[in-house]
């Protein structure tokens, strides 16, 4: 037992000298992954077996396929096929799995407070010991404070997709029914999805493709024009952190597939049977809407998980982004003791100082002028170069800015064509808060953890005959290797049957076949192993041969 609740401190490795394996790993750094998701799995893949004593710590055991989960929920892939087992994972680093959930961080006694339920139900709790952690524990769905949403469906998880499958067959199946009456039929086939971000728009696509594909051929009781799909949009557009021309495509193929896009819309209740909504109308009035639904999909985006507030409140000063927890650029979690604590995924963000930046650039183009900063008048010029400036450092940021220009005009509140060092305060504080956060994509997650094992791999090897202590003192992090750095590959998109492509610099849209097949080999390329890209291949293969699987 001990640290300060005085629960019982588990010793998760059995000291074992008959075992090869574990004798080799017998005096090396405990190192606890709590995760076991994209960022978890990176890491994991990329460590070399026996560096470190290996635990991971989760409440699912299974990696899950993230990008896949909107195609799994209509029946175009089974929902095995996305799944992989963490203990699998986990076994070629000779590491240990305990599934429980990590409820707390003891950071002056390195011990991870756990919680798990014994076989009667009821909450054990107690401490894993650690010399490195690692917090990788994702994000959970924002709920914005909306009322009714138990009766709204998620689509964060396996199970999510399953009663979401579910219930869409279900539905079916009542509209079938020759007792149902007209206005009951319309409701169940009226399919509402609540936002226009990357999993509403490709969950709607997916659902548009079963009802067209499918339908007609085992449900020849049902009319297509009953049938209804809509999207809620918050924003003008719907993909809305995407290019402009990505956005535009989207929404335009919807209006040719009649999927109705309801967009400046926000959900306020969802009912059993319908959804209540404002829209914002052209002169700025909110008028009250209501449309009747037979499911809801509530995809608004994500916030912080309870462990990561418990942290964050902890950690008082040293945190101060409301959305995820800090770390430095050596991916370290801002306030824990130095080395000892890193944050990656969903759940973190880099602390990167765009404002800083954009000051000094400012300091430097004022000295050029012969002139003192706090005088300064910005012409929109400036600006424009001070924009390729931050795209260039930043570019996880282009996302967010694309609309620099626009902010120019929004912040010379006098109009005068220029801003004055005020109103540059107030742009810079804009952008600032919106910088620090990275996207919460899979990509992100994935070059964190693969960063970390990279540096992991070296401390091991330059710390070789140290114990675990050795390693904790000093700054080993900038010693041994370089910041992290996030490269923006692209963003991807699903819209029914044609691919769209945001490449950051460019962008391009392709239709047809050949744009299916790439989106599918950049996830397959993707995909954590072999035994999941097979699977995938066979669903692809029947899904073609046989159709969509409609039994739930
Ligand atoms: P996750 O992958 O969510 O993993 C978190 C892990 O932590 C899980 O194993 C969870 O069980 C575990 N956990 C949670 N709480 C605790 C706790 N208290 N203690 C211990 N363990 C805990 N991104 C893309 O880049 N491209 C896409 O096409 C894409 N499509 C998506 C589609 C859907 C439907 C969804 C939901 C997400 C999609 N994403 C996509 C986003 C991507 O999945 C996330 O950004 C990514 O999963 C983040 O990785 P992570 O490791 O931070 O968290
Ligand atoms: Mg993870
Ligand atoms: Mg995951
Ligand atoms: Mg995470
Ligand atoms: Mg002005």
């Amino acid at each position: 037992r001990g640290g300060p609740k005085n629960l019982p401190v588990v010793e998760v490795f059995v000291d074992d000298s008959d075992s090869d394996e574990k004798r080799r790993t017998k005096n090396k750094p405990k190192l606890v992954v709590l995760g076991g998701g994209w960022g978890g799995v990176a890491l994991l893949k990329d460590l070399n077996p026996d560096d470190y004593h290996v635990t991971v710590i989760s409440p699912a055991n299974y990696f899950l396929f993230t990008p896949m989960l909107p195609s799994a929920t209509v029946g175009t892939l089974e929902l095995r096929s996305l799944v992989e087992p963490i203990r699998r994972i986990i076994s070629r680093v000779h590491g240990h799995f305990v599934r429980a959930k990590a409820e707390d961080i003891e950071f002056s006694d390195k011990l991870v407070e756990v919680s798990q339920l014994d076989p009667r139900g009821n909450e054990v709790r107690f401490y894993v010991p650690y010399d490195k952690l690692v917090v990788a524990v994702g994000s959970v769905t924002n709920p914005h404070g909306v009322k009714g949403l138990d009766n709204a469906f998620f689509l964060k998880d396996i199970d999510d997709a399953r009663k979401i499958r579910n219930k869409v067959i279900h539905n079916l199946e009542l509209a079938c029914l020759p007792t149902m009456s007209d206005d009951e039929r319309k409701r169940l086939l009226s399919f509402v999805i609540s936002g226009g971000g990357p999993t509403g728009v490709e969950f709607a696509a997916e659902l548009f493709d079963l009802l067209n594909e499918d339908l007609t051929r085992h449900f020849p009781r049902l009319l297509r024009n009953e049938i209804s799909v809509h999207l809620i949009q918050s924003r003008s557009h719907i993909l809305n952190t995407y290019d402009d021309a990505v956005s535009k495509y989207a929404e335009e193929r919807f209006a040719r597939d009649q999927v109705q896009v309801l967009t400046n819309s926000r959900v306020k209740e969802v009912q059993p049977d319908k959804i209540i909504f404002t829209q914002k109308q052209d002169d700025g009035s909110l008028v009250t809407k209501e449309l009747p639904a037979g499911f809801c999909l509530w995809s608004t985006g994500v916030s912080q998980t309870a462990l990561c507030q418990k942290l964050a409140q902890k950690l008082g000063n040293f945190q101060t982004n409301h959305h995820a927890l800090e770390t430095d650029t050596h991916l370290r979690l801002n306030g824990a003791p130095l080395g000892d604590v890193y944050a990656i995924g969903d759940c973190s963000t880099v602390q990167n100082n765009v404002a800083d930046h954009i000051i000094s650039f400012l300091r430097t183009l004022a000295w050029k002028r012969g002139s003192d900063p706090e005088t300064l008048q910005l012409h929109f010029s400036d600006w424009r170069q001070v924009a390729q400036d931050v795209k260039k450092r930043f570019p996880q940021a282009v996302n967010h800015l694309k609309r620099l220009d626009k902010l120019f005009a929004e912040f010379d509140k006098d109009q005068s064509g220029t801003l004055d060092f005020g109103e540059l305060r107030e742009l810079l504080n804009q952008i600032d808060s919106k910088l620090t956060s990275l996207p919460a994509t899979a990509q992100r997650a994935h070059q964190q953890g693969h960063y970390l094992a990279r540096k992991f791999n070296k401390m091991a090897r330059l710390s070789e005959g140290l114990t675990a202590n050795d390693i904790r003192d000093g700054d080993l992090d900038a010693a041994v290797y370089k910041a992290f750095e996030y490269h923006h590959l692209g963003s991807l998109a699903y819209i029914g049957n044609s691919a769209v492509f945001d490449l950051g610099d460019g962008w391009s849209v392709a239709g047809g076949l050949w744009a299916v097949y790439a989106w599918r080999s950049v996830y397959f390329a993707q995909s954590v192993s072999f035994r999941t890209r097979s699977l995938m291949a066979m669903d692809w293969a029947k899904r073609g041969l046989f159709g969509r699987d409609l039994m739930s």
